[in-house]
């Protein structure tokens, strides 16, 4: 419970390895002291104890402040785990390997296109398919899909869905090198055959923000960004055939891991050793499944492109600011130690200098993309050194639910929330009304809340708010 929580700074909470004899680590919480009245799941907290049972797991484990339960690991998660010594476990990535977002940055103002946001917005519902098991326009037979699986945004700007310039603003290029295409299940590659290039149902979204406040010029800058600007922001992952690749390993270890003496407190974090043959196959997987979802994004960005086109009549740029994955797990090296990091609803936030970034943000940290709600703000933050030490890289990823999807249908009206949104100017394309409500902004914490906490810490810092002026979901 939060009563056993130790504050030890302003934002920072501690469960020390005392509180439970099978804990290998703190179980560090990132929050203000509200949040922890808002802690939504009442397993989140236990959740997070249990990712510091894990072998191999360094000090500490962490949580960030868009905290909430989920399976296995808490949503919000960071642990890094030993790749010597340690394991790799399915649940602290999630059922949507390489869940992300990306943002496109175009050179015209709110103003300039307000009488066509609403032909822009309907022209890309009709363009991006939206909906849980909708197909798009793409089929991709065996030979494609393992080109996708092994070679990701590669793929995607040889079939002409992007170029290279692309890539360079993508995290790892969209393209991890461990990808393996064989450990992916036949089942997973079925169920992804006809899905590249679509949004998905529930949370994932396609917005049109405008750049409200710019709170770093220079980063601003450096991003692309002005205010009065208009941005897109794409949250989608690798669909059905992430989803499935989980699925059944997370099965297959639940099976094996007896055989390597880990005991664990909850089923949920099922895990085989890195260097097991079935933690080298669900890394491999995993990797494919990431490609998979970088080329998603790909697909669908070009798509938006086009509508662009097609409804501004013009050649309008849109520009890749970054694409930041906040389901992943990565092998790199935190204080002379290789580790496995796992970061389940949590983004990745190297500071300036890091080798992996792109030229272009070497000096400013990379882009971090913080999705608040339909309603609400959103936010454009950079990495910064202070998150190298303290938190692996990483920052939180979204504000974060605090109603489950139950609650919020229960207790949201559907004709209010419309009403909302239409007051605050914001044109809205969804497919079905259930899945509006339980992403309403009430679904949610309070974004700025989650992302002073974030700033105050220091493990990002704040660079831009955006403000959502249509919305296309599922
Ligand atoms: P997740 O990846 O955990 O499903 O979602 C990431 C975050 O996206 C959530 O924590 C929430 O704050 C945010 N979010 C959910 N729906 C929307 C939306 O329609 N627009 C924006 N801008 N953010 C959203
Ligand atoms: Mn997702
Ligand atoms: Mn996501």
């Amino acid at each position: 419970s939060p009563a056993d929580l130790k504050q030890t700074g302003p934002c920072t909470w501690d469960i020390p390895r005392s509180f439970r004899n099978d804990m290998r680590a703190t179980a560090r919480l990132f929050a203000d002291q509200p949040m922890l009245d808002h802690l939504f799941g009442e397993r989140a907290l236990e959740q997070l104890v249990n990712m510091t049972t894990l072998p191999g797991v360094q000090e500490p484990a962490l949580a960030m402040p868009d905290i909430h339960q989920g399976y296995g690991f808490p949503i919000g998660g960071v642990a890094a785990i030993r790749a010597d010594e340690g394991v790799i476990s399915p649940g602290g990535v999630g059922y949507d390997i390489n869940c992300g977002v990306r943002l496109l940055a175009s050179e015209v103002s709110h103003g300039e296109i307000r009488d066509r946001l609403p032909a822009l917005a309907t022209q890309i519902q009709r363009d991006v398919p939206t909906g849980v098991g909708r197909a798009g326009r793409i089929t991709l037979d065996e030979h494609a899909m393992d080109l996708v699986l092994n070679t990701g945004l590669r793929w995607a700007i040889g079939a002409g869905h992007g170029d290279e310039a692309d890539a360079e603003v993508v995290e790892e290029r969209g393209c991890l090198a461990a990808a393996n295409a064989n450990t992916v299940p036949d089942r997973a590659k079925k169920r992804g055959a006809d899905q590249l290039g679509t949004l998905g149902a529930g949370n994932h979204f396609l917005e049109l923000q405008r750049v409200e406040r710019i709170y770093d010029q220079e980063c601003g800058r450096a991003f692309g960004l002005f205010e009065g600007q208009v941005t897109v922001l794409i949250h989608t992952g690798s669909r059905g055939l992430g989803h499935q690749t989980c699925t059944e390993y997370v099965r297959r270890m639940d099976v094996t891991m007896a055989n390597y003496g880990i005991t664990l407190p909850d089923r949920e974090l099922s895990c085989a050793p890195f260097h097991s043959p079935e933690g080298q196959d669900y890394f491999h997987a995993m990797a494919a499944a990431a490609n998979f979802a970088w080329c998603n994004r790909q697909v669908i960005t070009h798509e938006v492109r086009d509508a662009w086109k097609r409804v501004l009549g013009s050649n309008q740029p849109l520009a890749i600011v970054y694409d930041v994955s906040h389901n992943i797990a990565k092998l790199e090296e935190h204080r002379g130690v290789p580790c496995i990091v796992h970061r389940k609803g949590a983004t990745r936030a190297f500071g300036p200098g890091h080798p992996e970034l792109p030229e272009r943000y070497r000096t400013t940290g990379q882009p971090v993309f913080i999705p608040g709600s339909m309603g609400t703000a959103s936010y454009v933050l950079a990495g910064t050194e202070t998150a190298m030490r303290e938190s692996f890289g990483s920052a939180c990823h979204g504000a974060g639910r605090e109603l489950s999807r139950h609650k919020a249908k229960k207790t949201i009206s559907y004709d209010q929330l419309r009403a909302s949104l239409r007051l605050a100017g914001i044109e809205v394309r969804a497919g079905s009304a259930r899945g509006l409500i339980e992403e309403a902004p009430e679904a949610y914490k309070a974004v700025d809340e989650v992302v002073d906490v974030t700033a105050q810490i220091g493990i990002a810092r704040k660079v831009a708010r955006l403000r959502p002026i249509a919305i296309i979901k599922g």
